[in-house]
């Protein structure tokens, strides 16, 4: 059978998680490749192991400085790399940068042909910041993606859409004054989830002023509240005709996520990556590239993420 999408899956990114009892666990890879492995799409992907990127590449989005912080936490073994929500762990940097090297090598995959979509469970890490950790993310794989797209690939417009119940702030600030990265971030409202950022004013400074679409939701918000806020997404998309989209599709926007407040189902995810793909088709030669981002209920993120690659499929 002919592959229909890349799967980047394997021990290298389900290493990456927190130990004791942390809602973003080592457990998640293989939760959601067990869902992965019934579903009909699973003899049509393309599977691919991450590897770890290098230092260089992980300097695409992130300052020198901080990068020597993580690799001192990481040997230290130890430690918090935020203010309480990201510890560190013997081999934090090397785990940290195999979700790097995953995402980069779904891109490639996506440039080299001739599939052009790809999917990677344990990414989307959205909320580390140039030259900081935040909230369960060491380094910014959406963000190094987005700058590598256009250094190594040449690529001009990249839309980053996230669907994750988080705003996504860590790449909606560290291209804020970036008019070409087209931005656009449906989430729980700030006001009454982590971490408080993603107002609808909130449309880029400088340069990127009135580019960017934020779009939060009010807690309980279900499928329909979440496709009609969709389809301002997708007229935002159309106007910005990208060459490249990256979905960050975190599955905590489901009911019964134990740590947001919103309520949608898995036809929610299946819808945004099946329009998405329509867009991709359209604008941007199929590209399309799908990363996991949160989710801290197992059988959700499994059902969430299946959908997804069964649209990617
Ligand atoms: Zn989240």
């Amino acid at each position: 059978m002919q592959p229909t999408a890349i799967l980047i899956a394997g021990p290298e990114i389900a290493a990456y998680g927190f130990p004791h009892g942390h809602p973003f666990g080592p457990d998640r890879h293989d939760a959601f490749m067990r869902e992965l492995e019934r579903s009909p799409c699973a003899p049509r992907l393309e599977r691919r192991s991450a590897r770890p990127a290098t230092r260089e590449e992980i300097e695409y989005f992130h300052t020198p400085a901080y990068v020597d912080r993580v690799i001192a936490a990481s040997r230290a073994g130890h430690g918090l790399l935020d203010a309480g929500d990201t510890p560190a762990f013997p081999g934090v940097y090397e785990a940290a940068a195999n979700v790097v090297g995953g995402t980069l090598e779904g891109l490639a995959g996506i440039f080299a042909g001739p599939v052009p979509r790809a999917f990677i469970p344990i990414a989307g890490l959205h909320h580390a910041g140039r030259d900081h950790a935040a909230g369960f993310c060491v380094f910014n794989d959406c963000g190094v993606a987005i700058e590598a797209a256009r250094r190594r690939h040449g690529l001009a417009r990249v839309a980053y859409v996230d669907i994750d119940a988080h705003h996504g702030d860590g790449v909606f600030y560290g291209f804020e004054s970036d008019p070409y990265l087209a931005y656009a971030d449906v989430h729980e409202d700030g006001r009454y989830l982590y971490p408080g950022t993603g107002d609808r004013g909130e449309t880029g400074r400088g340069p990127a002023a009135g580019t960017k679409l934020n779009l939060p939701m009010p807690p309980g918000a279900a499928d329909g509240e979440f496709m009609a806020a969709f389809e301002q997404v997708e007229g935002y998309l159309e106007a910005q005709r990208p060459q490249l989209i990256l979905l960050q599709c975190g599955a905590d926007s489901l009911a019964g996520d134990p740590i947001t407040h919103l309520a949608y189902t898995e036809a929610a995810h299946a819808h945004a990556a099946a329009r998405l793909r329509g867009l991709a088709d359209r604008y941007c030669e199929g590209r399309l590239l799908a990363m996991g981002g949160g989710g801290y209920d197992r059988r959700n993120l499994a059902r969430a993420w299946t959908r997804v690659v069964e649209a990617l499929t």
